[in-house]
């Protein structure tokens, strides 16, 4: 893994326009903040919790299986293939995304296997869920107006990663990680690692933050715990490899309301970015005066 992982890191300083310093850079001693491809826009990541028949939904997590068949359908007649996350990103480092969009499911609900695994297979797709590491086989507890739904098991975990499911780890606990003592963290991110990796018998490199919460040392925390990325959800100054955004997907979601999300998404990237470059000249400007 660590080879493969080399592999795309000089592949990626080979195909853009990172400056050479920085591409030469461990990830270890990169920026947080750096974009998930230097200079261009974030990859177009779909965010699902729960796909199943639900009379009631006061998080609005669930989209029901049609519409979730028919949102699927929509995004491969437009020649869309939906994909892992971990897969968006090594494409991406090869240039090759451009007809990809990461499809994510939050929480590892069961539901995910009984509905969304049969229809993505039937469009060749792959996607990647976060499961809550100690919570296998328990239900939603945390969400405590909701109806409780079951999670996935630790035999349905393992079987999905056999397939080439991604399987990424969603903390522990389902706890938001800002405001976490440094200890917690470095548990909630290496621990949950460990123990998901036991499960799957391979590598876990794609984390996503409970809630889409992240702040600067929780995003620290994900990249020395040794992941590869992370996924957020809202678009924020911490935009990049462990911060992706993500565009949440309900039952409401058809056709022009997909392509209407889209284009929001592509707005809020050009503004990040814009405001990440308005920063960094600031910046120049305050040490250019005090020097
Ligand atoms: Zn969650």
């Amino acid at each position: 893994m660590d080879n493969e992982r080399g592999t795309v890191r000089s592949a990626r300083a080979g195909v853009t326009n990172a400056p050479p310093d920085r591409a030469r850079l461990p990830r270890s001693r990169r920026p947080v903040g750096e974009p998930a491809d230097p200079g261009s826009s974030s990859p177009w990541i779909l965010m699902y919790h729960s796909v199943a028949v639900e009379e009631e939904d006061p998080y609005q997590l669930t989209v029901s299986p049609e519409r979730f068949a028919e949102q699927i359908a929509w995004l491969h007649k437009r020649g869309r293939r939906g994909v892992s996350v971990r897969e968006l990103m090594r494409a991406r480092a090869h240039g090759r995304d451009d007809k990809l969009v990461g499809l994510t499911f939050d929480d590892g609900y069961a539901d995910f296997a009984r509905y969304a695994v049969p229809i993505l297979q039937a469009y060749g797709f792959t996607a990647t869920a976060y499961v809550v590491a100690d919570l296998l086989g328990q239900d939603n507890g945390w969400d405590t107006e909701g109806p409780r739904k079951k999670l996935l098991t630790v035999e349905e975990v393992a079987e999905l990663a056999v397939a080439g499911w991604e399987i990424g780890s969603h903390g522990l606990g389902h706890r938001a990680l800002p405001g976490l003592a440094a200890d917690d963290l470095a548990v909630q991110t290496r621990e949950s690692r460990r123990l998901l990796e036991e499960v799957v018998g391979g590598p876990v490199t794609g984390f996503c933050y409970p809630y889409g919460a992240v702040d600067a040392p929780a995003a620290l925390a994900v990249r020395d715990a040794g992941y590869d990325y992370a996924c957020a959800i809202a678009h924020s100054p911490l935009t990049g490899r462990f911060a992706l955004p993500r565009c949440y997907v309900g039952d409401r979601d058809g056709a022009w309301r997909l392509r209407a999300k889209k284009g929001r998404h592509r707005l809020r990237d050009a503004v990040t970015e814009l405001r990440r470059r308005r920063g960094t000249r600031a910046e120049r400007a305050v040490t250019e005066r005090r020097s």
